[in-house]
């Protein structure tokens, strides 16, 4: 009985946990992925730089199908989302001293790219209502050595693309749209990633769809696509007339490249998991939709709130805003605590801020040169970002895990959140020093 689990006290505290099986499998694989990795394997043929066999390259192949999903032209795997990012910004000339906007919520592979490249990251402060980069204080931000915007559509929402491509076009600076946490999410009738200039996705193991590792840079422009093509291969690209029994990358060198090459095993599992991204979309859509409406009722939680071009957002994580104050004024942490020890799946607070956060130390960057690390734009102290520091202690995310079930999934989810509201004051008492 729902009541008796939520009688017998908070699991943090030694009660009976609200979930005892297990949560939907992710990452997921089916026959037909472990075919086609089998055919690879078999294939005598490992990586874009082994010998060509005559047959076209899972890499081509899984390039080609997510570019035409997005409606774009070109499409360039990577090694991981990193250094998607990464040949991204050298394709669009972010080298040194170059100021890159990046939101001051995000994933550090955003900033740390940009560091990686030479690139100055410009830490930005997000909108309240959807916890991405706000376009007053990117604007406020520019300055002579912008060189380009780094947009993430993050937490379940879409960023203000319209707004974006307009500051775009008013001055002239790049859009490159991370969609690492929105694959397959649609703004205004198209595809996100299809509105940057260039836009980079992770495929990593708890992405939306994944081959364990992985990432991929779309374009629309030829010229762009070639850069890219070179940056991620040691300055090679693939050859129009490839001979057989010979390697199908031609020497280009027009630029220093880099091994960032996604291998063919992990190539024909994304191409594989790109057929079920649209319709496992959908049952998280529909599982999230039913969690929003069930959470709202209990009061003191309330979802993100998406602008009105956010046709069809997408569920990496669902994120949720509290009001502290209706679980005793814990903090964010000691909720997420209980609330994991609850469902067994893990609940955390969003990315810390990147002006407060463990994993951004740019002056420990093995390459920084003295003139750059006096520069005050380096360290992340040098930002206030009142609105990341307020989301990261009001919001929280449980992960997509939980939206690829049933009714039966979403009230436990329900049912822990009802249950850690109900005894938060037990909670405060217990973890007072
Ligand atoms: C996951 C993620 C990345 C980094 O991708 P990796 O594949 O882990 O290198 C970049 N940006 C965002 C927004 C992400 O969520």
């Amino acid at each position: 009985m729902p009541s008796d689990l939520i009688n017998s006290g908070l699991a943090l505290l030694g009660g009976t946990p609200i979930r005892r099986h297990p949560w939907p499998k992710w990452p997921r694989a089916d026959e037909e992925t472990a075919n086609l990795v089998l055919e690879v394997l078999n294939s005598g043929r490992w990586a874009i730089s082994g010998m060509y066999n005559g047959s076209k390259l899972y890499e081509r192949r899984f390039a080609e199908a997510f570019a035409k999903f997005h409606g774009v032209q070109f499409g360039v795997p990577t090694a991981n989302g990193s250094s998607a990012l990464t040949i991204g910004l050298e394709a669009l000339g972010v080298g040194y001293g170059k100021e890159v906007l990046v939101p001051g919520i995000t994933w550090v592979a955003c900033a740390s790219s940009v560091l990686r490249v030479g690139g100055i990251p410009v830490l930005v402060d997000i909108t309240p209502e959807n916890l991405c980069m706000s376009v007053e204080d990117a604007r406020n931000s520019i300055t002579s050595e912008t060189s380009a915007i780094m947009l993430v559509h993050l937490n379940c929402s879409i960023a203000d693309l319209d707004a974006f491509l307009q500051l775009s076009s008013e001055t002239g600076i790049p859009l490159i749209e991370d969609c690492s946490q929105a694959h397959g999410a649609i703004w205004s009738g198209k595809r996100v990633g299809s509105y940057g200039l260039i836009s980079v996705f992770s495929l990593q193991d708890s992405k939306v769809i994944t081959c364990g590792e992985g990432g991929i840079v779309l374009t629309d422009d030829p010229h762009l696509y070639d850069l890219l093509q070179q940056y991620r291969a040691d300055g090679r690209r693939y050859s129009s007339n490839p001979k057989v029994n010979l390697i199908e990358l031609e020497e280009v060198g027009s630029i220093q490249g880099c091994n960032y090459c996604l291998s063919e095993i992990q190539s024909a599992i994304a191409l594989d998991r790109l057929s079920h991204l649209d319709e496992e979309n959908r049952l998280r859509r529909n599982n999230a939709a039913m969690l929003k409406k069930k959470l709202s009722e209990l009061g003191g939680i309330s979802p993100l709130k998406q602008l009105p071009n956010a046709e069809e957002i997408t569920y990496y994580q669902i994120c949720f805003r509290l009001d502290r104050d209706e679980f005793a004024g814990l903090d964010i942490f000691t909720i997420c605590r209980a609330l994991t020890e609850e469902l067994g799946v893990l609940i955390e607070p969003v990315d810390r801020p990147l002006n407060n956060n463990i994993l951004y130390q740019p002056s420990k960057l093995s390459c920084l040169s003295d003139s750059y690390r006096d520069n005050w734009k380096i360290d992340p102290k040098s930002y206030t970002l009142p609105n990341a520091t307020k989301a990261a202690q009001e919001c929280l995310t449980l992960p997509h895990r939980v939206l690829l079930g049933d009714s039966h999934d979403i009230e436990d989810v329900v049912l822990a959140f009802e249950k850690v509201k109900k005894y938060a004051n037990n909670l405060q008492f217990a973890t007072k020093h």
